[in-house]
């Protein structure tokens, strides 16, 4: 059986102060969400790793993230965080190929096979975000595009490096606007994705790797996707916001 997964993507928002808030409140109900079978992912924004690696340090079900690094160890990179200072904070995760990574800093599938390949030789998880837009959906090109963010980026890992990672399906259409993937559009992908991983390796490594959808998850919406058969949790981002919410979503 897959561990399930929720990871919270707190993209651009809180402050450390309003961070210490929401994990608190998340903390309180944390005896209560503990299962051997669960893992919860927080990613903040940098400033907050460090604080979040140290509050959580004792909830070995909860792991922190980053969400974003850059694809050198270190040099004359001015703004740039490398995955070894992400790893010192604590964190041990981190979200690479957010649709908003590629949107609006043109990321692309080469960067992000970098990223994802440094990332792997600090010792980080990454994250691999795919999805389509609305118009390749349209178009139904949605999925060639799935296939082509994989083969050009965690289908060049070997077999010892795609068993770490963890794969999020967030189609773009879906972050943020409030409608979500249906579950049977969703787990339609998710199969999809799972038999490509299984024909680019093997059945085993494909069975084990965690698929996790993303786009407006919210507690009424949870459960319904989380039962898939090929939905192993969520990448929340809006709804990870609130600890109602969250835990809402967790408990789902
Ligand atoms: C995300 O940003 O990864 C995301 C899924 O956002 P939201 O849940 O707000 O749609």
């Amino acid at each position: 059986m897959r561990t399930k997964i929720i990871a919270g993507n707190w993209k651009m928002n809180k402050t450390v102060q309003e961070g210490i808030v929401l994990i608190e409140e998340i903390l309180k109900s944390a005896g209560k969400l503990q299962h051997e079978n669960l893992q919860i992912i927080l990613a903040p924004p940098f400033p907050l790793l460090g604080m979040a690696s140290a509050l959580t340090s004792d909830y070995r079900f909860i792991s922190i993230s980053a969400q974003n690094c850059y694809y050198k160890n270190n040099g004359a990179f001015t703004g740039e965080v490398s995955p070894a200072m992400i790893k010192s904070t604590g964190a041990n995760h981190v979200i690479i190929g957010h649709s908003e990574r590629r949107m609006y800093f043109h990321e692309d599938n080469s960067l992000l096979s970098e990223k994802i390949k440094v990332a792997l030789q600090n010792g980080l998880t990454p994250v691999y975000c795919c999805g389509e837009t609305l118009s390749e959906r349209n178009e139904a090109s949605d999925y060639d595009i799935i296939k082509n963010q994989l083969e050009e980026t965690i289908f060049s890992l070997d077999e010892e490096e795609i068993i770490k990672i963890v794969i999020a399906y967030e189609p773009v259409w879906a972050i943020g606007t409030g409608v979500n993937a249906t579950p049977e559009q969703a787990q339609e992908m998710h199969r999809f994705i799972r038999t490509q991983v299984a024909l680019k390796f093997k059945d085993d490594i494909a069975e084990k790797i965690p698929i996790l959808y993303g786009g407006s998850v919210k507690p009424e919406n949870a459960y319904s996707l989380f039962s898939c058969t090929d939905i192993d949790g969520g990448l929340i981002g809006g709804a990870s916001l609130n600890s109602n919410d969250f835990v809402a979503i967790i408990n789902s």
